[in-house]
């Protein structure tokens, strides 16, 4: 069988994704919050970089006020590189108190203080979609590959932030994709790390 192109994939479930609203997706969101928050008392993840939601992504605002450790969130460099800047927690993603967007609309932080992907604890990540074996799909830059291409180590774990809905059978793999360790959604947490 004909593996399904990752272009048709992202385009029906960024509309899966987008078509999630209302109570259904403030009770998913909650239920991600509180995975996402044991997980990272289980981990102690200290240092995360995290992401500020757009296109229908899983807002954290929630688990940001409640985290007790540092965020950094991603800027894209013109080269597409991503560097991790500061930000404090319980603001990071208001767009009243943080007014730098990106060409996609998203929010970035203007703090100058930047972190190498190698300091970091953990990367959250949205996702477009999912499959049991962490493989990722994202929006199509592959802004996440190309970062995590240069982890060295262990750490930073690539945790994946998704609904439940957006997981499928078995993605199509390319060979520049980067696995996920963990995948945190409103039905639990896959821990996908390679046996
Ligand atoms: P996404 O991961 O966002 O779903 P893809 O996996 O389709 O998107 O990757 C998008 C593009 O990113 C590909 O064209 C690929 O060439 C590029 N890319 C991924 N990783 C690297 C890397 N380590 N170095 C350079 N380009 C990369
Ligand atoms: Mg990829």
């Amino acid at each position: 069988m004909q593996q399904p192109d990752k272009a048709a994939l992202r385009k029906a479930l960024r509309a899966r994704r987008k078509a999630l609203g209302g109570f259904a997706r403030h009770q998913a969101i909650r239920r991600i919050e509180a995975h996402l928050e044991r997980l990272a008392r289980g981990l102690s993840l200290t240092v995360v970089a995290a992401y500020c939601a757009f296109d229908g992504e899983p807002e954290l605002d929630g688990w940001l006020r409640r985290h007790r450790g540092q965020i950094w969130l991603p800027r894209v460099l013109p080269d597409n590189r991503l560097a991790f800047h500061h930000a404090d927690p319980p603001t990071a993603c208001s767009r009243r108190r943080m007014p730098r967007t990106n060409r996609f609309g998203i929010i970035e932080s203007g703090d100058p203080r930047r972190r190498g992907i190698n300091s970091l604890d953990a990367l959250l990540i949205p996702l477009v979609g999912f499959d049991a074996r962490g493989n990722r799909l994202g929006m199509g830059a592959g802004f996440y590959d190309r970062a995590l291409a240069q982890r060295r180590g262990r750490r930073p774990l690539a945790i994946g932030v998704a609904f439940a809905d957006q997981q499928t059978e078995a993605l199509p793999v390319d060979p520049w994709d980067q696995p996920l360790d963990y995948i945190v959604t409103d039905a639990g947490v896959i821990d996908a790390r390679p046996t």
